[in-house]
């Protein structure tokens, strides 16, 4: 398998630690609202690399966190606990808070059929292990504390900036002016290992004892603590979205590096955005849907997934309700596709051996994947195979093994009664059409053929809902 690694800016050659376990490391989302389908798309890929991983020989064993605790809702240091103004504006508790956002990401992964991590973990689960690690970091000298909180001094790690490239002169600058920082930072750049709980966190309800003072850990340890308690001091895959280049994994690295002396990560994988009119999606901005929003319209959250495959994992997306609509037709073609194969076959995907042709669309599937995770590609060839003229039983064979990877659930596809039809889908989208060309003769007219076939259509704030009406 190659990779692109950030660390290098190239794609290498992967070569794990302890072939073929395969250490697997994700930052897990901040649960203070919502997973929204940016988040998703991040998720979906590192899923996609995972489960190449496992196709290709190799056992992944995945760990993510979840942070329930830390995350400010600035970079710097500066700002509120997500967590704590999350449970302000939400009117409930932080516990509660996280509960309810641990239980919608984790329902909105399954929807996406995302292989759950081996170990997802709290960040205030763990809050022990994360005082050793800032002890051994203060026995080693890496450490300062003001009256606020105690800092990373990033002036005692040489190789700060290392992975983004960034020199510690831009960083200096790149901290916004005027936020509110502890004035006793040596620079803007050190980054809190704990809060104390005074001044502006002198409220903060999750707090705990330390040898620093009650208070609560800062962000970044939670993910060095628990990278090299569940995968060891040196893992081999790292995962995250882009955002995190810059402060967060510099931070991860800096931290766990002082600690062991030991290299952190072998491969960093960064995933680009998902935007939204030409914006990050994000939670702080406002502009997300969820798998909720997905659903209301009818679609199927595999849709979605399909719609991330359309796009390499390192270019930006842009979202929109068409391409997804686009992609729901895809997936319905998909599905009639597979449904007709398994009736065709008797369910038989053991063809007693593959043609030359099966044989040579398997290995492009394969080296498209392997090249870098290049699954846009690998969809291409699966419609390919579609197309070709090899047998039944062998389309059906390869379709099925090139899932391992896609994860589109062929292997459970039957007829589903109630699902809407690809024409009635399309006539949606025509209809929809005409409402944003303000054509309303032409949408009237195709909303009452959409009737006469038996479904309603009805317009809501996220676009049209179809329902059958005899469901
Ligand atoms: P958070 O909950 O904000 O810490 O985010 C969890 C993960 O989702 C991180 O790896 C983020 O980089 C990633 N992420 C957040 N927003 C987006 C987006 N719009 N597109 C892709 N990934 C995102
Ligand atoms: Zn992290």
């Amino acid at each position: 398998m190659q990779l692109f690694n950030t660390a290098s800016r190239k794609i290498e050659e992967f070569k794990p630690i302890n072939p073929p376990e395969v250490s697997f490391y994700t930052c897990g989302p901040t649960v203070y609202d919502f997973t929204h389908i940016g988040h998703l798309r991040t998720f979906v890929n590192n899923d996609a690399l995972k489960r190449t991983l496992n196709f290709l020989g190799y056992k992944v064993k995945h760990v993510m966190n979840v942070t329930d605790v830390g995350h400010l809702t600035g970079d710097s240091d500066e700002g509120e606990d997500k967590m704590e103004k999350g449970a302000v504006k939400k009117a409930t508790t932080v516990w509660e808070l996280a509960r309810v956002y641990t239980d919608y990401f984790l329902s909105s992964i399954d929807e996406l059929k995302i292989i759950r991590p081996d170990v997802l973990s709290n960040a205030t689960a763990h809050i022990p292990e994360f005082i050793e690690m800032i002890k051994k970091l203060e026995d080693n000298g890496f450490v300062y504390q003001t009256d606020e909180a105690v800092y990373f001094d990033i002036s005692k790690f040489p190789n700060y900036g290392k992975l983004s490239g960034q020199k510690l002169e831009d960083k200096k600058t790149a901290v916004r002016e005027g936020v509110n920082i502890d004035a006793g930072k040596k620079t803007p750049a050190d980054f809190a290992l704990w809060f104390k709980a005074v001044g502006r966190f002198k409220d903060h309800t999750m707090r705990w004892e330390s040898p620093w003072g009650v208070g609560f850990p800062g962000w970044h340890i939670e993910c060095s603590a628990m990278c090299i308690k569940y995968l060891g001091e040196t893992i081999d895959i790292h995962t995250g979205g882009i955002d995190h280049i810059t402060v967060h994994h510099e931070n991860e690295i800096a931290q766990s590096e002082s600690v062991t002396g030991k290299q952190f990560v072998h491969y960093w994988f960064h995933n680009d955005f998902l935007l939204i009119d030409g914006q990050k999606m994000s939670k702080s901005l406002g502009n997300f849907y969820t798998i909720d929003d997905v659903k209301k319209r009818n679609i199927n959250p595999i849709a979605l997934r399909m719609l991330f495959f359309q796009t390499h994992y390192q270019q930006i997306m842009n979202f929109t309700w068409e391409s997804l609509s686009s992609a729901q037709t895809a997936y319905i073609r998909l599905q009639n596709i597979i449904i007709e194969l398994k009736e065709k076959t008797n369910n038989d995907d053991t063809p007693k051996e593959y043609s030359d042709e099966a044989k040579k669309l398997k290995a492009s599937f394969t080296n498209a994947i392997s090249y870098n995770l290049q699954i846009p590609r690998a969809m291409a060839i699966l419609w390919e195979t579609v197309k070709s003229n090899i047998s039944d039983k062998e389309k059906l064979g390869l379709l099925l093994d090139f899932d391992q990877v896609l994860g589109l659930g062929f292997k459970d596809m039957k007829n589903e009664v109630g699902d809407i039809p690809e024409e009635i889908l399309k006539l949606a989208q025509k209809r929809e059409k005409a409402r944003r060309d303000k054509d309303f003769n032409k949408s009237d007219e195709i909303r009452k053929e959409i009737e006469a076939k038996g479904y309603s259509i009805k317009d809501s704030d996220l676009g049209f809902e179809i329902k059958n009406q005899v469901a």
